[in-house]
């Protein structure tokens, strides 16, 4: 099966995709992947500039008015026929994804290739959702608004979760009439090149075009480009700010998905195991911490810390980490070196910090295969505090601090105390503190006694540092992909 990936990555190699073919890059230039589990480079992406910025903006430009003209369920239709297909190449496009990211395929690629499908087919289904408003303005004036697409849309994703936040980007801007320019991130550009591919089944040449590159040069010049008149963009805050002054310039509007921070509250009366199996999933061990919304702060009622950490290391080391091919593998590598090296930087602070502990965790491969792997082991620390920077930086690793607390207004305190605001959970059988909670606590995306990823129809987004905007939803479809046109009729 490796091979399959090899060898589709091969295909792939050195292309975009642009008005509906695989194209090579007009400069001729190409930069290696990483197979990040190994420590090889697996094959060669195309290195996109402004000459193939262009060349993709215009193939949209060109098919976006017959796009748009098409009914909204048509489009839909088409939308949610990606959908299905991308669910029989599911294995196909788990496994590229594996190689290139060094996720683990039974943990993490499967289940992300069946969660992107599920968007694309769920947006499908909301091409009749694009309604407008009738106001009642004077009895004889029909006054109305209608929802229009914007025209061609920027999305420049990053490479923990390429395939879901492709659909998240793609989706709603093309049922809602858009054309999309997309920018794969560099670590990731297969499978994401991939789904395009595949997607030329239904959707008309133009209409859905990808390309690789770097940020400066490709992204820059993207989110540059007079044509395109709006940006969707997860990633980095740094980014998120550069993106959001150029597209100032421009007067476009932007949605940003930025970082997180995300606080986990554990309250004296939680179901404990609850909680521990919550902090499993909420940490993202099985995506090596890798996850805007990583429940990187764990604050614990003094009276439950040490049972809690006991029990959540002994669920982290059952976990074993090495070779992301392996059906038995739970947690895979880091992405990149430079990612790797960072994780590492955060480590080694919190390790040096007096009265802090390191608790590693997990099962590491001894494989001689796997020896130049990106391979991090779990850490749980104890005894740091909200002020340390493993508590208050975005770290994208396998790891988290567990921190105490004595009263229900600190732990609130503790958890809104930074800079981001993207997702928190809160775990109590307290009906009136869990709901007190919910108000308090500053984020986007706030649960109760659980710890769900991005689900379809729940709008998902941060606030303060964490970004401007929804995903997922059918009210981030209409509310950042049309615009609005107030329509006024005397019927005099
Ligand atoms: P991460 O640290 O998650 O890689 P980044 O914000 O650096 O976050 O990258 C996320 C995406 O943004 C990637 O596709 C990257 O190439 C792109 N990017 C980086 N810098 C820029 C830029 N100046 N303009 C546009 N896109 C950029």
């Amino acid at each position: 099966m490796i091979v399959t990936a090899h060898a589709l990555a091969k295909t792939l190699s050195g292309k975009h995709l642009i008005d509906g073919k695989l194209a090579s890059p007009q400069l001729g230039k190409n930069f290696p992947v990483l197979n990040p589990a190994t420590g090889e480079d697996f094959s060669e992406a195309a290195s996109g500039e402004a000459g193939d910025v262009n060349a993709a903006v215009q193939a949209a430009l060109k098919s976006q008015k017959a796009w748009a003209k098409k009914p909204a369920r048509e489009r839909g239709k088409l939308v949610a026929e990606v959908g299905r297909l991308l669910s029989e190449h599911q294995e196909e496009l788990a496994q590229l994804m594996c190689l290139e990211t060094g996720k683990a395929i039974r943990t993490e690629c499967r289940v992300e290739v069946s969660a992107a499908a599920d968007i694309w087919t769920f947006y499908g289904g909301l091409g009749s959702e694009l309604k407008g408003e009738t106001i009642p303005f004077s009895h004889d004036m029909l006054t109305l608004t209608q929802r229009e697409p914007i025209g061609v849309v920027g999305a420049i994703i990053p490479w923990n979760v390429p395939l879901l936040l492709m659909a998240l980007k793609v989706c709603p801007a093309l049922v809602a009439g858009n054309c999309v320019v997309m920018k794969s991130a560099e670590e990731a550009p297969f499978c994401v090149l991939r789904v395009a591919e595949l997607a030329q089944k239904f959707l008309p040449p133009g209409v859905l075009n990808v390309l690789s590159g770097f940020g400066p040069e490709c992204g820059g010049a993207l989110v540059e480009h007079p044509a395109v008149r709006k940006i969707t963009f997860t990633g980095s805050v740094e980014t998120g700010k550069i993106i959001a002054h150029s597209a100032a310039e421009k007067l476009i509007p932007t949605t940003l998905e930025l970082g997180g921070k995300s606080p986990m509250i554990v309250l004296e009366d939680a179901d404990l195991d609850r909680a521990v199996q919550g902090a499993v999933i909420g940490v993202r061990f099985t995506r090596q911490g890798q996850s805007c919304t990583c429940a990187s702060r764990i604050f614990i009622h003094r009276s439950l810390h040490d049972e809690f950490v006991a029990r959540l290391m002994a669920k982290v080391n059952a976990m074993k980490i090495g070779n992301p091919f392996d059906e038995t593998t739970d947690i895979g590598s880091i992405i990149s070196p430079q990612q790797f090296a960072r994780v590492r930087k955060y480590i080694d602070i919190g390790e040096k910090t007096p009265g802090a502990k390191a608790h590693y965790c997990g099962q590491l491969t001894k494989d001689p295969q796997f020896a130049q792997g990106l391979f991090v082991q779990p850490v749980i620390f104890t005894g740091l505090t909200n002020a340390s920077p493993v508590a208050r930086e975005e770290i994208f690793g396998p790891v988290t601090s567990v921190m105490m607390f004595d009263e229900f207004d600190e732990a609130i305190a503790m958890a809104n105390d930074s800079s981001y605001g993207l997702a928190a959970t809160v775990w109590t059988r307290d009906l009136a503190k869990a709901l007190q909670a919910t108000q308090r606590l500053e984020a986007g995306f706030v649960q109760v006694n659980q710890n769900l990823v991005v689900q379809a129809n729940l709008s998902y987004g941060g606030i303060k540092d964490s970004g401007l905007g929804k995903e997922a939803s059918c009210e981030a479809m209409c509310e950042h992909f049309t615009q609005k046109k107030t329509i006024i009729i005397n019927m005099r």
